[in-house]
C-alpha cells in the first residue's frame, strides 16, 4: 500500500514522502508521521545482511518512500553513502568489549552522525522537486550553533534546484567550526556570521520564515524557502537505516545469532537519533531496551523517570554542545505513538504555554517498556573518556556520555542473562579535540588547530582527512553581519548568480 504522512497534532492533513519533505513541518505545526510503519521479519533481515551499506539503505527508505523510484534510490544512496564521502564504511561497528559494541557515525565528510542523514536527505529533496514538478529553486536557511550548519553545507552543496544559506552566531561555535564553515565548497552555498547569539540567529531564521511579504518578494523572484532541521522526515528516515544495518552487521560478526535481542544506548539531544531506533524496533528489529543518555541537561532523564516534561529549570553548557538542548522537538513523535494525536496536541499546547506537561499512568507505563533514562556529569564525562582510551577505545565528549550510561546500565544488570549492548558513538574525538586532550590530563595547545596534532601524538591514532586539511583550505566566507540584517543578506544571495 502506498505510504502517506499525518500530523503528530490530528487533522486530515495527508502528504506524500515527496510533500513532507519538501514542506518540513505540517500545516497545524506538528511533525509528519507515517500513517503506520511497515514491517520487517527475520526473513527480510536474512536477506539485507549480504547487502551493502546502500543498498539496504535503499530497501529500507523504500518502504517508507513509495512514491520514489527504486533504481532513483539505489542511485542516491550508492552516491550518498559511497568510500570516498565515508572511508572505509558508513557506519562501521568496533568492539568495546565482549558485550558492547559502538556504532560508529562519523566517518562522513564533517565528522560527526549528522551527515549519516544530511548526505541522503538533498538527493531526496531533489528528487521531490522533480517529482512535484517544482519550478522555483529551494532557499535552505539554517540557523546553527556548529555541527548542523557544516553537515547541512556539505550535503545541499551543487545540489541542483537548491541553494543554501547558513547563519551562525559569530562567537558562538569553535574555531574549528568556524574554519569548517568559512572555507565551505560549492556554488550554491552562503555563510554568514551574525553579530548575536544562536537565538538571534535562529530567530532571525524564524522571522524570515514567517514573513509573508517576504516569501511574496521571494517567490517573484522564483524561490521558495524550506528547511533542513532535524524535525524534517528527511533526516529522520535515513537514520532508522543504520540501526537495521549494525543488526545485520553483529549478525554477519557473529555477534548475535539471528533473532537475538539487543539493547541500544544513545547520546540524545533533539531525540531525533533514538527516536529513529525506536522505529526500528517497531517495525519488528529485536531490540529490547533504548538507554536514552543526557548530559548535564538532563530533561529526558527527568521526563522518563517521572512522566512530567518540565523546561523551566538552568540551562548548562557543556563539553557535549550537540546536546545542550532543553526543547527535544522529536519527542513529539513518541507522544504520537504512544498517546495518540488529540493527547500530543494537548501536550504540545502545555508545553508552549506553561513548559511543562505530564503525561498519564498509562502512557508513562508504555514509555519505561521501551526506554530508560539516564545520563552523565561533566566529571563523569571527562573521567570515561580516559577509562575508555585506557581500555584502547578514543571517544569524543558525546561519545563518552553514552558510554558511561550504558557501563553503568551493563553493571546493574550483570546478574541477569543480559542483552548485548550496541553505543551509539556520534562524533570523531578529533571534532572535540581540546576537551578530549584535558581528559587525557594532556595540555590544550593555544591554536585549537594544534591540538588536533596534539592529540594524535599523544594517542597514536590518525585525525580524520577532513579535519586534517582545514588548515590549507581557501577562506570564501568572512562576512560578519548585523543580527537585523538577515533579510537582506537572503536577498543578496538570491541575486548572486
Ligand atoms: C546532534 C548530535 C547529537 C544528538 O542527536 P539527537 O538526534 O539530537 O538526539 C549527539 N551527538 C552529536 C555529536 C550530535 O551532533
Amino acid at each position: 500500500m502506498d505510504m502517506y504522512y499525518v500530523s503528530t497534532r490530528g487533522g486530515d492533513e495527508k502528504k506524500s514522502a515527496a510533500e513532507a519533505i519538501k514542506q518540513g513541518i505540517a500545516e497545524n505545526g506538528g511533525l509528519f508521521m507515517p500513517f503506520r510503519l511497515p514491517r520487517i521479519t527475520q526473513e527480510d533481515l536474512e536477506k539485507l545482511v549480504p547487502m551493502n551499506y546502500p543498498a539496504r539503505a535503499a530497501h529500507i527508505l523504500s518502504l517508507f518512500l513509495t512514491d520514489y523510484q527504486f533504481e532513483e534510490l539505489l542511485k542516491d544512496c550508492e552516491q550518498a553513502y559511497c568510500e570516498d564521502k565515508f572511508p572505509g564504511g558508513p557506519a562501521p561497528i568496533t568492539d568495546y568489549s565482549d558485550k558492547i559494541k559502538m556504532l560508529e557515525l562519523w566517518h562522513g565528510p564533517t565528522c560527526a552522525f549528522k551527515d549519516m542523514a544530511l548526505q541522503i536527505m538533498p538527493r531526496m529533496l531533489a528528487r521531490a522537486l522533480t517529482q512535484t514538478e517544482e519550478t522555483r529553486t529551494a532557499l535552505i536557511l539554517v540557523a546553527t550553533s556548529g555541527d548542523t550548519g557544516k553537515a547541512a553545507l556539505e550535503g545541499y552543496k551543487d545540489v541542483p534546484g537548491v541553494k543554501i544559506q547558513v547563519f551562525y552566531p559569530v562567537d558562538g561555535v569553535s574555531n574549528m567550526q568556524k574554519r569548517q564553515m568559512a572555507v565551505q565548497e560549492g556554488e550554491n552555498v552562503c555563510v554568514c556570521a551574525i553579530k548575536g547569539n544562536f537565538d538571534d540567529a535562529q530567530n532571525g531564521v524564524k522571522k524570515i520564515f514567517g514573513d509573508a511579504a517576504f516569501n511574496e518578494l521571494l517567490e517573484q523572484k522564483g524561490y521558495f524557502l524550506s528547511s533542513a532541521n532535524s524535525i524534517n522526515w528527511g533526516r529522520l528516515c535515513p537514520q532508522i537505516v543504520y540501526y537495521i544495518s549494525a543488526y545485520c552487521d553483529m549478525v554477519e560478526r557473529g555477534d548475535l545469532a539471528m533473532g537475538e535481542t539487543l539493547d541500544v544506548c544513545v547520546p540524545t539531544g533533539n531525540f531525533g537519533n533514538i527516536f529513529a531506533a525506536f522505529i526500528a524496533k517497531q517495525m519488528g528489529l529485536p531490540i529490547g531496551k533504548l538507554i536514552c543518555a543526557s548530559n548535564r541537561n538532563n530533561i529526558l532523564t527527568d521526563f522518563l523517570n517521572t512522566g512530567v516534561y518540565d523546561k523551566n529549570r538552568p540551562f548548562y553548557a557543556t563539553m557535549s554542545p550537540s546536546m545542550d538542548i532543553l526543547i527535544s522537538s522529536n519527542l513529539e513523535r513518541l507522544l504520537y505513538f504512544l498517546c495518540g494525536a488529540e493527547e500530543t496536541a494537548m501536550h504540545m499546547e502545555a508545553l508552549a504555554h506553561s513548559g511543562k506537561y505530564e503525561i498519564s499512568k498509562e502512557t508513562r507505563n508504555a514509555l519505561s517498556s521501551h526506554f530508560v533514562g539516564a545520563f552523565c556529569s561533566e566529571e563523569e564525562t571527562t573521567h570515561t573518556i580516559k577509562t575508555a582510551f585506557d581500555n584502547g577505545y578514543l571517544c569524543d565528549t558525546h561519545t563518552a556520555v553514552a558510554l558511561k550510561c550504558a557501563l553503568a546500565y551493563a553493571k546493574e544488570n550483570e546478574e541477569q542473562a543480559a542483552n548485548k549492548l550496541l553505543v551509539v558513538s556520534t562524533a570523531s574525538p578529533y571534532k572535540f579535540a581540546p576537551s578530549v586532550l584535558t581528559a587525557l590530563g594532556q595540555e590544550i595547545p593555544e591554536n585549537e588547530f594544534d591540538s588536533i596534532d596534539a592529540l594524535m601524538e599523544a594517542t597514536g591514532t590518525k585525525a580524520p582527512a577532513p579535519l586534517l586539511c582545514l588548515k590549507d583550505k581557501k577562506i570564501r566566507f568572512e562576512q560578519t553581519i548585523e543580527a537585523d540584517a538577515m533579510e537582506s543578506a537572503v536577498l543578496s544571495f538570491t541575486k548572486s548568480n
